[in-house]
This record gives structure tokens, sequence and C-alpha cells, in this order.
């Protein structure tokens, strides 16, 4: 446990399920208040926040799209009149489909881009402003991808996105970081939750992805969530501008993995 988190106040977008659980449910066995985000899933973010609870944090749950800026707002509001203000603001909402580039629709393209990258810009601003505002130091998460770093062929709009988050991390980082505000990402590998459930129930597909991974096993989002425990806490406090990835391997060229090239 990370004692200097104990009281503090967390908001994490998407948090109805997978990941977002995950952490919310980490960040409540470290006695944190833990504000919910989801967008059309409120059962989902129900049970996340009583995971919270019985974990031993507080948590409250809030309805907004973290692609809308008045969605941003409401999240930031509602955290303040809960819980008082905000130390710790977690991106990880994101989404993602799979289409052949040249026949990927700018709808398609926009959504994507408009959760997983202007959403991140959204809620860092808004947490930017709050620290800045009350003059105190604060962290921020950002739930990337090996898909940072990774090509991933008819998931442009995806990885595109991820992509962006990594130099959008990397210059907010330098840019606040004499005012003691954080900022680092996390790139998970292959994470056992509802984005890849109908890959990982196929047995070829997933074999196919765990080939992909040296340490020859899917991830578990509670592992995810141990990372972003750590960054969120005084443990991790030089630590600004990196993206921690949780991925068994996955970014390390597995096809070496045998001394082979
Ligand atoms: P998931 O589909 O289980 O959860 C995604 C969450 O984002 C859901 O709760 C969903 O409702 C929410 N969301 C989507 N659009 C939203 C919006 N407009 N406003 C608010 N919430 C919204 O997926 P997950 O695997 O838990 O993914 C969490 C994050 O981790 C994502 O950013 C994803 O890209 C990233 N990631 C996951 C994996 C993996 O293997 N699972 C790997 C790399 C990166």
């Amino acid at each position: 446990m990370y004692k200097e988190l104990i009281q503090k106040v967390a908001v994490i977008t998407g948090g109805s399920k997978g990941i977002g659980t995950a952490i919310s449910e980490r960040l409540g066995q470290e006695g944190m208040n833990v504000v919910v985000n989801y967008n059309s899933d409120k059962k989902g973010a129900l049970e996340a926040a009583e995971k919270v609870e019985e974990a031993g944090g507080r948590s409250a749950i809030i309805q907004a799209d973290v692609g809308s800026e008045e969605g941003v707002q409401k999240m930031i509001d509602f955290a303040i009149s809960k819980f008082g203000g905000i130390d710790l603001w977690i991106n990880n909402a994101g989404m993602e489909n799979q289409h052949s580039t040249h026949e990927l629709s700018l709808e398609d393209w926009e959504r994507v881009i408009n959760v997983n990258l202007t959403g991140v810009f959204l809620g860092t601003k808004a947490a930017l402003n709050h620290f800045l505002e009350k003059n105190k130091a604060g962290s921020i998460i950002n739930i990337s991808s090996v898909h940072e770093k990774i090509p991933w062929p008819t998931f442009a709009h995806y990885a595109a996105s991820k992509g962006g988050v990594k130099q959008f991390t990397e210059t907010v980082a330098m840019e606040y970081a004499d005012k003691n505000i954080r900022i680092n990402n996390i790139g998970p590998g292959a994470i056992n939750t509802p984005i890849n459930a109908a890959k990982f129930a196929d047995p070829e597909k997933l074999a196919n992805t765990v080939k992909m991974v040296p340490m020859k096993r899917i991830g578990d989002p509670k592992e995810v969530a141990a990372a972003a425990a750590w960054l969120a806490s005084d443990e991790s406090s030089y630590v600004t501008g990196v993206t921690l990835f949780v991925d068994g391997g996955m970014t390390l060229y597995p096809s070496f993995q045998g001394g082979q090239g």
C-alpha cells in the first residue's frame, strides 16, 4: 500500500469495465476516493464503485462522454463537489474497431480519435487547470497502448491515436514539470478485458496473440492496475513523461526470442 494515497481523490474515465474497473478497485484498496466515469454502462459503473468500497475506498459515479468538453467539465465539477478536489486524473477510456485503411470512413476515424486522443487532451486540460488553480502537485496517467510504438495494420486510427498520446504526454510532461505536475502513460499489451473478449474466446486467435508475448500469456487487468497505483504514488515522484509498458515483453521484438535474426 502507498499510504500517501489514503483519502486522495482520483477520477478515472471509462471505469465501468476492463482495465478501468481494475484500476478503480486497486485505488480503492489504496484508500482513495474514486470517481468512476462511464459513458453508457451505468450498471458496470455501479459495480466498479461497489468494488472500490469493498476494497476500502469511497466512490461515486458520473456519466460523461470524454470526447466532449462539457462532459469533462461535468466530471471535474462533480469530483470537486463530492470529494473537495482532485489529486489524480486517469484517462483510461478508449475504443477500437477494425478497418482496412483504404476503407476506413472519416466517421470511424473521428470516433476513435475523439475518444482516444481528444478525450486525453480534454481530461488532461481540465486536470491541469484544476492543479494550477489550486497551486498543487498533481498526477495524470494515460492508458495508452503498445500500439503507441508497434504499428497495427487495419487499426491505423487506433495506432495514430495512441502514437499521438505518446507525444502529447511527453510534451505536457515537459511543459508542467516545474509545477510538480507529472503525466505518464501506461502501455498495456494483450490484457484480458471485454475489448478483447471475442478475440480471446477463439482458441486460434488467442494462440496467435500469445505467440507475440515473450512471457507467453495474456495479462490480467490487475497487473495494469498495479502499475497505475505505483505511478500515482510518491514512489514514482521523479518519473514524468514516460510510458511504462505492461506487456509481458510484447514491445521487445518477440520474433527474436529464440536468438535467431
Ligand atoms: P474496455 O472496452 O473493456 O473498456 C473501455 C472503457 O472505455 C469502457 O468502459 C467504455 O465504456 C469506455 N468508453 C469508451 N468510450 C467512452 C466515452 N466516449 N466516454 C467515456 N467512456 C468511454 O477496454 P479496456 O481493455 O479496459 O481498455 C481500457 C484502455 O486500455 C483503453 O484506452 C484501451 O485502448 C487501452 N488498452 C487496452 C488493451 C487491452 O488489451 N485490453 C491493450 C492496450 C491498450
